[in-house]
């Protein structure tokens, strides 16, 4: 299987002006394809570093993608980096002039001087014709590697990609493989303990496992590589179904699964509602689960009465109504040793389930943090209402 690379070119991408989400949409198009990426780079609008950057790539992958840098101005550096790296002129080519003329043409304008630029190639390179934009794309030879470049404008760019890069690159890489992922999303433990229990997965090459921790939470990415996308599934699920043996219920869920979705579904399925408390309205608790459809959540203001006390009260307003359970959430933040802590309760009408945290980890994280935190709390009380009942 091929191996590519994607270089993103654009000043204002390093400088934080635009997001490059070209990289994301080539990336995830060509994994599906089966394609390895090696390597993905940024690079500002300076031709020799292109050029040097495309070299590189070329010693060591069969594919280089690039996007960007096309446009008819002096800063649009991308064509003559391409010559650079191909060892090559660019050079005028009136067919190409042609097709910028009468894309022109039909939109009702004139070329103006600078679009002559956007005539040049390298010598050697093809024409990828653009019936969506102005900027020409192009493809060539870089040694025994094969460049592409596209334009930067995204839907431009992912047009030529699904209609004219990948009937390219089948033909010339005879790709028969697909890459497949999931992601298995975990709460209630660290990044350390799921690599202890999974580790020995986490050195295979197919499917590959890999580790990813966010503030309460660890995603353990699985990816497999196959024939057709039934074999890649059907590997994934064998590496899923052991890694759930091991993982257990702190697994919470797959994909598109969060903390306030499955707690949401959780609520739904024992017809109970929640009264949720949070002293600190910087932890983004409420507004999760509303999004996720947990209504009505009930936000009861925390009252200035020490937690103990509140929980008390909020028993004796659960009891009136029995389909609701409480969540109370409060924080506190010892400025000196800069730490702060989450102090959580689930309420029933029966009983009062409490859990106290320190929190590690930068300050900044924190309301991120204990809203998963408090989420993985309920949901795991919640788990337990549905295996008792069993
Ligand atoms: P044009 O003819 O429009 O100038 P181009 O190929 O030269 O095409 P750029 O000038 O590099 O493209 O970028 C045009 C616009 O496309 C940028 O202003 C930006 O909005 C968007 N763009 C460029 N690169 C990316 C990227 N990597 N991810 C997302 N958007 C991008």
């Amino acid at each position: 299987m091929p191996v590519a690379e994607i270089i993103a070119i654009g000043t204002e991408l390093l400088l934080g002006e635009i997001q490059d989400t070209n990289t994301k949409h080539l990336a995830r198009t060509l994994r599906d394809k089966g394609i390895d990426i090696f390597r993905a780079t940024l690079v500002g609008d300076n031709s020799t570093r292109i050029a040097n950057l495309i070299r590189e790539a070329a010693t060591r992958s069969d594919i280089i993608l690039t996007t960007g840098g096309l446009g008819p101005t002096v800063d649009d550096p991308t064509r003559e980096a391409a010559a650079l790296a191909m060892g090559v002129q660019a050079e005028f080519n009136p067919d190409l002039w042609q097709q910028v003329e009468a894309r022109f043409q039909r939109m009702g304008r004139l070329p103006t001087e600078n679009n002559r630029r956007q005539a040049f190639l390298p010598r050697g390179a093809r024409v990828i014709e653009n019936p969506v934009g102005t900027a020409p794309a192009f493809f060539g030879m870089v040694g025994q590697a094969l460049l592409v470049c596209l334009p930067g404008v995204p839907r431009e760019m992912e047009f030529l990609l699904e209609n004219a890069v990948l009937p390219l690159l089948e033909e010339r890489f005879n790709l028969n493989e697909t890459i497949h992922a999931i992601v298995l999303h975990c709460a209630g433990v660290g990044e350390s303990q799921v690599d202890e229990w999974i580790g020995d997965l986490e050195t295979s090459h197919n499917p590959t496992v890999g580790l990813l921790a966010h503030p309460g939470i660890v995603d353990i990415r699985i990816t497999a590589k196959a024939a057709s996308l039934a074999e890649a599934d059907q590997m994934i699920a064998t590496t899923a179904g052991k890694i759930r043996e091991r993982v257990g219920s702190a697994i919470f869920g797959q994909d598109a699964d969060t903390l306030e979705s499955v707690t949401a579904a959780l609520l739904q399925v024992h017809h109970l509602t929640l009264n949720l408390a949070v002293e600190d309205q910087q932890i983004p608790l409420a507004g999760r689960l509303n999004k996720a459809g947990a209504t009505p959540v009930e936000i009861v203001p925390f009252e200035p009465l020490d937690f103990d006390s509140y929980l008390t009260s909020m028993q004796q307003a659960i009891c009136k109504n029995g389909s609701s359970v409480g969540l109370c959430v409060a924080t506190t933040h010892q400025e000196q040793e800069k730490r702060s802590q989450l102090k959580i309760a689930l309420i029933t009408r029966d009983a009062i389930y409490t859990d106290f945290r320190q929190y590690g980890g930068p300050e900044g994280n924190f309301p991120v943090w204990a809203s998963n935190y408090s989420l993985n709390f309920l949901r795991v009380k919640l788990l337990k209402l549905t295996t008792d009942k069993e």
